[in-house]
């Protein structure tokens, strides 16, 4: 951890109010000074990105402010890009600015289509959208490539060039290492760096038309060797690597180093405010040095963009680090990009988490100057407040072990005879109706539902006691089956007449147990995944431990069980909570009619480690 990290005072989710807490939030206090100071009146935005006279010949920007998300497409989005997503969105929504999608494709190695396509769909999953009107009224996408832009990072670093500000470096990596220095000692100036802007130009021309092979030398910026920030001394500009790029193809046999690359993309975009994680912070003077050369000779756009840093987000109990998740998947700790273990966004859908919680937890947290640890118990109660309003209930059993009630058919005639039960499907949403569903002779109910000797304060069966079968009757334990092994195979009851639940005088026999169930004659077997967290502690790739030595050995377990009969029909995606169980819902992937899947979301309440 670094001395920016800190667990932060998140407040929880109250179900009464959780939109009341308003999380302080440093970049509001920026944006709105900028406004009330009518910051940037005469800017422009051509309708596109471009360079300093494409957006002058456009209309006045019709958006306030301007900012973005702009992830590098190696990898799937995990739960503290939703921070930087939400952020970046919610600033625009919030002053009637525009939020640009951006992929950040200049990394020519890692990047894939698949990922670009992940990455939208999830910004999308949590509501956010890149399209917004012009200055001229037309509808616009706000998506936009970086490698788009390589012609002009291109002719602005020829610019720099000319401009005596940048310089091609033959120095090996080690060289270049070595000089150039550390914290306590300045860097050595390159035997290269007095070249003339001439040779320079030469040389760079030669990178460009692959004179020269992979590595053997650098575009670099000249600014101070001696400078105190190291990200001052010289900082790379392109290297030479031939590799073919996805959107480009074999078109570059140069690439733009990331710190050059991100600053031109924000100005070329118009971005106005360019929030970033706080790793970025010693980056600030090169990126204003950059965009204020290039503007100063006519390139680039002014106003320029400004940026800021903020803390990222840490979820206790799993890693956000795209490098360990990748690792995870490939050595195949888990099940995909997508197992619902995972903090990837879409192992997250997958898992049943809603975007409303995850949006209502991450903007609790805000925006400030230090690295957040968020308790995943906090993510979880923003679930349960989100959930408990929308999920149907229905009875569920995850271990079932067989209830005979020995006397049907003296109570109802026949053993045949099926006994209609109903309950509302939410207990404050009339709207969703009533669930149905009836008794038989034989249930299903929950293993832990029935004790020989049961110790003290145990309300549920054991011989001789009563207890209510929910919306049911009240029955009388009378004891059980075993196996040859002493196993029990089924628990005995006698159903006590009048008793049903819903009719007059049902409430005569006083009992404290109540027993949720499922006919046998009508449950649907069902595959039941149940989850937890993913590690067994809550920063597990804190320090110099392996983090996969702390994997969560029970953060998955497959079980079978019952469903009542009104879950015979949801389609995948469905939440339900399952009475006394908690939240679970139909597997996107894996479910079907006739072979439900259900993946546990998250208990009733917080039960970890308990
Ligand atoms: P990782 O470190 O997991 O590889 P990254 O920062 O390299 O993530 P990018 O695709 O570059 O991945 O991230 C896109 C944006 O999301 C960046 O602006 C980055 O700062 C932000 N971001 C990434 N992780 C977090 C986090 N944990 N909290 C807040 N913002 C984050
Ligand atoms: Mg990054």
């Amino acid at each position: 951890m670094s001395s920016h990290d800190k667990t932060a005072g998140v407040p929880t989710p109250d179900k009464t109010d959780a939109s009341a807490v308003k999380p302080s939030n440093f970049l509001r206090a920026i944006i709105e000074r900028d406004l009330e100071q009518g910051f940037q009146p005469a800017r422009h935005f051509a309708g596109s990105p471009g360079d300093a006279a494409h957006h002058a010949a456009g209309p006045l920007d019709p958006a306030r402010i301007r900012t973005r998300f702009p992830p590098e497409p190696n990898g799937y989005l995990h739960i503290g890009h939703a921070k930087s997503i939400c952020l970046n969105f919610g600033l625009a929504r919030d002053y009637g600015g525009i939020c640009h999608l951006r992929f950040d494709d200049t990394n020519p190695e890692k990047e894939e289509q698949e990922y670009v396509d992940a990455i939208k769909e999830m910004v999308a999953w949590l509501g956010w959208t890149w399209d917004a009107k012009d200055g001229a009224g037309r509808e616009v996408d706000h998506l936009f490539y970086a490698s788009d832009y390589f012609d002009f990072m291109y002719r602005a670093a020829e610019y720099l060039v000319s401009q005596g500000l940048a310089y091609v470096d033959e120095q090996t990596p080690e060289e270049m290492r070595a000089n150039r220095g550390d914290f306590g000692t300045p860097g050595k100036n390159s035997p290269f760096r007095d070249r003339s802007p001439e040779d320079n130009l030469t040389r760079l021309r030669e990178m460009r038309d692959g004179k020269h092979p992979d590595g053997s030398m650098v575009l670099r910026a000249k600014i101070d060797m001696a400078s105190p920030n190291i990200n001052l001394r010289d900082p790379a500009l392109y290297r030479i690597r031939r590799a073919t790029h996805h959107n480009t193809g074999d078109r570059w046999c140069i690439y733009p180093m990331y710190t050059y690359a991100h600053p031109i993309e924000d100005a070329l975009e118009c971005i106005t405010h360019s929030v970033c994680t706080l790793e970025f912070e010693d980056q600030r003077p090169f990126y204003d040095w950059l965009v204020e050369h290039l503007a100063q000779g006519g390139l680039l756009a002014r106003p320029l963009p400004h940026q800021y840093e903020f803390g990222r987000l840490n979820l206790t109990y799993v890693v956000t680090s795209k490098r360990k998740l990748r690792q995870l998947v490939e050595e195949k700790h888990v099940d995909g990009w997508d197992d619902p273990r995972m903090p990837t966004l879409v192992g997250m859908r997958r898992r049943g988490y809603t975007p409303e919680a995850i949006r209502a937890m991450v903007e609790s947290t805000g925006a400030s100057k230090t690295n957040a640890w968020i308790e995943y118990a906090v993510l979880d109660g923003y679930l349960r407040a989100d959930l408990e309003g929308k999920a149907a209930r229905a009875m569920a059993v995850l271990d079932p072990v067989k209830l005979k009630l020995e006397n049907y058919a003296e109570i109802f005639g026949s053993l045949e005879h099926r006994e209609a039960c109903s309950a509302p499907a939410h207990p404050h949403l009339p709207e969703l109706g009533t669930r149905h569903f009836s008794l038989g002779p034989e249930l299903w109910i929950e293993r832990e539902d029935f004790m020989e000797t049961p110790p003290k304060g145990y309300h549920r069966l054991f011989p001789g006691n009563k207890a209510r079968l929910k919306y049911g009757y009240v029955i009388e334990c009378t004891g059980c089956e075993k196996d040859a092994d002493s196993n029990i195979t089924a628990v005995l009851a006698r159903l006590v007449p009048d008793t049903k639940s819903g009719t007059p005088g049902a409430d005569a026999v006083k009992v404290k147990g109540v027993i949720t169930w499922v006919g046998a004659h009508e449950g649907i077997a069902t595959e039941l995944r149940l989850y937890d967290r993913l590690f067994t502690e809550a920063q597990p790739d804190a320090g110099e431990r392996n983090f996969l030595e702390l994997l969560n050995p029970q953060a998955k377990r497959v079980v079978q069980g019952y469903l009542e009969p009104s879950l015979s029909a949801v389609a995948p995606d469905t939440k339900v909570q399952f009475e006394r169980h908690g939240y679970f819902v139909a597997d996107r992937v894996d479910h079907r009619a006739d072979a439900p899947v259900f993946n546990k979301i998250t208990g009733l309440k917080d039960s970890f480690g308990k």
